[in-house]
């Protein structure tokens, strides 16, 4: 069986805040379960671009930097911004200097009620809330087109023009009816506000229309974002999966988390759907500077991240595996205090590690 060990070369971006102490629990989980296993191997190496080094050099990503990333087959980044500098600069200093470039185009947000946590919401148990959140990942109303003019006075204006093209919108919706497709409701949800934003969300009602079609087999269900925030607490079971714009996706997914129990659990993949690029896989949550340095970080969400990691590559079982020994970790009580747990980051890492080594 060494003989087909599969080896997968991943870049690992740590950066700011919590972000390093997640991502070596990550990578602690990841190595204990590629021994365990025998199946694959994981050649990591670690890049060291964060808000600190930004601050020294000017810059977050050194040049030649994107070259270099190309040549891995995944990215497993941590959390990106830091107190002393503005996240807006943080934000497309690193992440989106990466999702960019390599046309990550789709972002990929599971999310559901894990065994042995609890959701906020009153009856809501473990399966009742499964989703997968799509959400547009290359334009939108992120896609840095505006500008501002007469500053500071009274009379100041500021754009933000959200930009949608048939191409990125056509590409997004089909990757999300093929995610709908390989989920076993086949159910999706198409989230807009085409009565009040009557241009963009318009040519995304006309697109979903027209790849509908290529998806006979999946149930398509249209809501309005406002409508969609009430629905998701009130009626979490009667969702599946989810795809929206850049914008609304985003704070949808925030909310997904917290309905799920924590941000400190949920995962996001940002993927080139075509493979030409390296994809990314973070947790949801940012650096959380309040926490940082504490060693109560979740590190849950980062063992989600690398399963998601494991699946994009081709290793499902071994992500199937990992997902297993964390729900018995929470099972157990084993959790950090966003879980209502006493545990420390390292703490459920070695149980993690321990359930790994005792299964295989
Ligand atoms: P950023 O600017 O990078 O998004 P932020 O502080 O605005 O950072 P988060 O980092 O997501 O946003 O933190 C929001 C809240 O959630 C914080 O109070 C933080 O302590 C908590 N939190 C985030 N991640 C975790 C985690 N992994 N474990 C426990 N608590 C977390
Ligand atoms: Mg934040």
């Amino acid at each position: 069986a060494s003989a087909e060990r599969r080896v997968y070369k991943i870049a690992s971006i740590p950066a700011d805040g919590i972000g390093p102490e997640v991502i070596s629990a990550g990578i602690t989980v990841l190595q204990t379960l590629s021994k365990a296993l025998g199946t694959f191997d994981l050649a990591i190496e670690h890049f060291d671009w964060s808000s600190a080094t930004y601050l020294k050099t000017g810059k977050y990503i050194p040049d030649g930097g994107h070259e270099k990333l190309k040549q891995f087959d995944a990215i497993l980044f941590g959390a990106v911004g830091a107190p002393n500098v503005p996240d807006h600069i943080s934000l497309w200093g690193l992440r989106l200097a990466i999702c960019q470039p390599f046309q990550q185009y789709a972002n990929v947000r599971p999310t559901r009620v894990l065994r042995g946590t609890q959701s906020p919401l009153r009856n809501c148990k473990t399966g009742d809330l499964d989703w997968v959140i799509v959400r547009e990942n290359s334009e939108g109303e992120y896609a840095g087109q505006g500008g501002r003019s007469h500053a500071g006075q009274p009379w100041e204006v500021a754009t933000e023009l959200a930009i949608f093209t048939r191409h990125a919108v056509e590409r997004l919706l089909r990757f999300a009816f093929e995610t709908a497709r390989s989920r076993p409701r086949k159910l999706l949800t198409f989230v807009t506000k085409s009565n009040a934003q009557r241009n963009g969300m318009v040519l995304w009602d006309e697109v979903c229309e027209i790849v509908a079609r290529e998806f006979p087999d999946v149930k398509l269900d249209k809501m309005l974002v406002d409508a969609m925030t009430v629905r998701m607490v009130l009626k979490p079971e009667s969702l599946d999966t989810i795809v929206a714009t850049n914008l609304h996706a985003d704070i949808l997914s925030d909310l997904a988390a917290a309905l799920a129990g924590s941000i400190g659990i949920a995962p996001t993949s940002n993927l080139d759907p075509t493979r030409k690029n390296p994809s990314m896989f973070e947790p949801i949550h940012g650096s959380a500077f309040d926490i940082a340095g504490k060693g109560i970080a979740n590190p849950v969400a980062t063992f989600w991240t690398a399963a998601e990691m494991l699946a994009w590559l081709g290793e499902k079982d071994a992500a199937a595996a990992l997902m297993e020994c964390v729900e018995r970790v929470c099972e157990r009580g084993i959790t950090t205090p966003d879980l209502g747990g006493t545990a420390t980051t390292v703490a459920v890492t070695d149980a993690v590690c321990q359930e790994i080594e005792r299964e295989f």
